[in-house]
């Protein structure tokens, strides 16, 4: 009932952002794109620091934009908070300061001192953010955007200015924080491991569209069409070139789907991990090793189709693997292969349905959601 509904349309030079989203009124959702796919300026215009060419946002029971009815609020007057990646903090003012910049007099000093506990900053009050590290200034910098109570937390990368030792501890820092929150989250990421930690449902955006929009598992599970599989790692992408019923095919080989397909099927996506070796007698495609990697507990084992189409496989790390040059046959588990369109408005779900808890089903015209 309570739920986000946000449409915007933008255009800034070459650059054209057109989504729709419509949030549940809690969790947590990360956006994942490629670099110049528009997901900072999104939360820059939900923010209210980009003004749309056309749109409407509604937080909650409040309106912030309309612009058929000339409505747009102030970014000050947007019951928003935000987080960049470089935390924009105060540097001539304290921790304290910082958090407590532009809170109305009256109880000011309460609330500071409140989200001073609530993110471990005690004994850090009078201190400058040059005298922070990179994780504290993070915190200062979620404090003051918390301690405003918003409607709408938006984070832009906010971790991505930290050591990588450092993110593990901060990610769970984060996500302890997030799930105290009564708003919801909008979080922008690159890093596909914090996707899966933070979000409850995750966004993908390509050239300033959503290409897909679902729920965390769902969406790394079936990306639906290949530009959001190459964003979410899906690095074994077979392109088709016919399909017969139930089996699809290309210079690579042929595949069986066990099930009909439809013909907006332009590729065909697997996992690494899903890949196995088999005897020659088995189903499956033929290929040569390349090399092979190692990854701690895993090896990568580089092939090559008939085609040259590059394929990856990850085992364990004590299982033997081919050594290069030498043929060998890749099954690939019918269950796990995933059919992908070529891209926006025919993504292909055939195992699930976009459905957020909170929020209305999608209509069914809006072109993004649209099921073969
Ligand atoms: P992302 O955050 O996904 O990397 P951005 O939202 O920053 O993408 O950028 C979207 C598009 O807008 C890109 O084409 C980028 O080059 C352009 N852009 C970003 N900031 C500005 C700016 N201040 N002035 C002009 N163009 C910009
Ligand atoms: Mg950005």
């Amino acid at each position: 009932m309570n739920r986000h509904q946000i449409d915007l349309g933008f255009v800034r030079g070459g650059f054209r952002l057109r989504v729709e989203l419509n949030l549940p009124s809690s969790g947590v959702t990360v956006v994942l794109g490629p670099s110049g796919s528009g997901k900072s300026t999104l939360l820059r215009l939900i923010a209210g620091l980009e003004q749309p060419q056309e749109g409407r946002i509604q937080v909650g029971g409040q309106l912030w934009l309309d612009t058929g009815r000339r409505i747009s609020l102030a970014p000050q007057r947007r019951g928003v908070g935000m987080v960049f990646q470089d935390y924009a903090l105060f540097a001539n003012m304290t921790v304290a300061g910082n958090i407590g910049y532009g809170l109305p007099r009256k109880g000011r000093r309460q609330t500071v001192r409140e989200w001073i506990e609530r993110l471990h900053l005690t004994g850090l009050e009078a201190r400058h953010p040059h005298q922070l590290s990179g994780g504290q200034k993070q915190r200062v910098a979620l404090a003051r955007a918390l301690a405003r109570e918003p409607d709408l937390l938006l984070l832009d990368e906010p971790l991505s200015a930290v050591d990588v030792y450092l993110r593990q501890r901060l990610r769970d820092q984060l996500l302890a924080v997030a799930a105290t929150l009564e708003q919801p989250v909008i979080m922008v990421t690159h890093d596909l491991d914090e996707a899966r930690h933070l979000a409850d449902q995750v966004g993908v955006m390509v050239g300033g569209e959503m290409y897909r929009f679902g729920l965390t598992s769902e969406v790394f599970d079936d990306p639906g069409d290949v530009e959001s599989a190459r964003v979410l790692g899906w690095r074994n992408l077979l392109p088709v070139r016919w399909i017969e019923h139930d089996a699809a095919g290309g210079e690579w080989g042929r595949l069986n789907l066990a099930r009909d397909l439809s013909p907006e099927v332009a590729w065909l996506g697997i996992r690494p991990e899903h890949l196995r070796i088999v005897d020659r007698a088995s189903e499956g495609l033929d290929a040569r090793a390349v090399r092979v990697r190692e990854l701690g507990a895993f090896r990568e084992l580089q092939c090559r189709l008939t085609d040259g189409t590059p394929v990856y496989l990850q085992r364990p790390w004590n299982e033997p693997l081919p050594a290069p040059g030498e043929h060998v046959r890749l099954g690939l588990p019918t269950q796990h292969l995933r059919p992908l369109s070529e891209g926006l408005g025919q993504v292909i779900l055939h195992r699930t349905q976009v459905v957020l808890t909170g929020a209305e089903p999608p209509a069914a015209d809006d072109g993004m959601h649209a099921v073969a």
